[in-house]
């Protein structure tokens, strides 16, 4: 079959991957000049099979209310006259009650454990290297009252069979020795074995190379303005360089997704949340982080990608803008600063900024659309790298007729009613 993906970032290329692994003829279409220019450039490298949580979480709508008085907020509202926006932050806030945090962190664990599964598998097929790290990822916290209540909830994950293990200071130093020379205070922290870091950016690009290989063509700079379509179907591609054809369409465009959908009735509940990185090379790396944290007070991750150490977070919701913000970037530096204060040339920073593509409940949405030849593979939001592999290859099983072997309940388009 004749399939076309619009898109290639992470979730483009692993899914052009799959799909030609699967025997398709597969042609990728970029606006951007090679793959992965876009979010899943300089993203926190966290591949967080057991971490993999939504962000609407019952304790965000009193935690916003905290953020706005916080010096080196995590979230940033700048309300637009925007009704996708405000459509977006309601829905958001409904999935924020219990009883829906706790759906949908199964649906996202479901499909993180597939996934991590099958980036393996790619792995072991292609000997593609990224970077990666093998070795957990710790959740850090600053007071004792968060701690407390991380430390409470681990009970829970550990019901969900997460591996995970509460940690005093002296077992978070023996993780994370760099974090002898902190400024900061750690009331202790939850270690998660089972995660994997690696640097999604050579990921995508050196998993492109390998596609291309296989066959799989590549039109980068070419941008899809519109999806005509006949009846039920979609008929071709109209692009700035002319019409493509395919038997099947997959829209992987991350947050611009919705944007490309709308004029076909296909309403897509994805709204672009802004993020942050710092990368610095690493000049003492006894000094620095081996593996990943996340510091829980800033909701910033700080990883080890080989010889450099990135530090991202920041959720800002402010439309498409891709400016960054001054006020951001020293938030970043704080963090760093403060915990890993001996690590790195902080004066060689290289800042990026990129927009998650969020659904309001942090899960994407993968599979059939109402038109019989166009499918989804969008919408990862915070976790689109932990996730790609799995919702790739759960693509190329459906675009196959083969039943995907993870159960897809609650990760397509029918849980919006379309
Ligand atoms: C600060 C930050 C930290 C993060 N940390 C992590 C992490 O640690 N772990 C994790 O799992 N995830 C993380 N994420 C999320 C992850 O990076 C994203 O979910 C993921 O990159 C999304 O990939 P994508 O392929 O859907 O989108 P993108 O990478 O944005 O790719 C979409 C592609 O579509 C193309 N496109 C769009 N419109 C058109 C058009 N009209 N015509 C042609 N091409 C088009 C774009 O050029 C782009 O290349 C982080 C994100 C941010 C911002």
């Amino acid at each position: 079959m004749k399939v076309v993906v619009i898109g290639s970032g992470v979730v483009g290329v692993t899914t052009a991957y799959h799909l030609s692994k699967a025997g398709h003829e597969v042609t990728v279409v970029d606006r951007r000049e090679g793959p992965g220019l876009e979010t899943s450039f300089a993203n926190a490298g966290q591949v967080s099979v057991s971490y993999a949580s939504p962000w609407a979480a019952p304790n965000v709508p009193v935690n916003i209310l905290r953020w706005m008085l916080q010096r080196h907020a995590p979230l940033v509202l700048r309300p637009k006259l925007d009704l996708a926006m405000w459509r977006w932050l309601l829905s958001m806030l409904g999935e924020c009650r219990a009883a829906r945090y706790r759906v949908n962190k199964e649906r996202l664990l479901r499909l993180a454990r597939y996934s991590q599964t099958c980036l393996a598998r790619v792995r072991a097929e292609t000997g593609v290297t990224y970077d990666q790290q093998s070795r957990g990822m710790l959740q850090l916290f600053r007071d004792e009252r968060s701690f407390r209540h991380a430390r409470a909830e681990t009970k829970e994950l550990t019901r969900a069979n997460i591996v995970c293990r509460v940690v005093d200071w002296d077992e978070v130093l023996r993780i994370e020795p760099g974090l002898r020379h902190t400024h900061a205070r750690v009331a202790g922290g939850v270690h998660f074995p089972v995660d994997e870091t690696g640097d999604a950016y050579l990921f995508t690009r050196a998993l492109a190379t390998i596609a291309e290989q296989n066959g799989v063509v590549f039109r980068y700079g070419t941008t899809v303005r519109a999806l005509p379509t006949d009846a039920s179907r979609v008929s071709h591609l109209l692009t700035d360089r002319g019409t493509i054809s395919a038997d099947t369409y997959i829209v992987a465009a991350g947050s611009y997704s919705p944007l490309l959908l709308r004029p076909l009735g296909v309403r897509l509940p994805v709204y672009p949340v802004k993020g942050y990185s710092a990368t610095f090379p690493l000049t003492d790396t006894d000094a620095g982080p081996t593996s990943t944290l996340t510091d829980e007070r800033y909701k910033v991750a700080i990883t080890r990608l080989g010889n450099r150490l990135r530090a991202a977070g920041i959720a800002e919701v402010s439309g498409y803008g891709i400016e960054l913000s001054a006020a951001r970037l020293r938030a970043l530096d704080y963090v760093v600063g403060d915990l890993f204060p001996r690590a790195a040339d902080m004066k060689s920073a290289v800042y990026w900024t990129g927009l998650r593509p969020m659904t309001p409940d942090n899960v994407p949405i993968l599979g059939p659309t109402p038109y019989r030849n166009l499918y989804l593979n969008t919408g990862h939001g915070t976790l689109g790298w932990t996730l790609s592999n799995g919702s790739a290859r759960v693509l190329a099983d459906l675009l196959t007729g083969r039943t995907p072997e993870v159960d897809l309940t609650g990760l397509t388009l029918a849980r919006y009613g379309q």
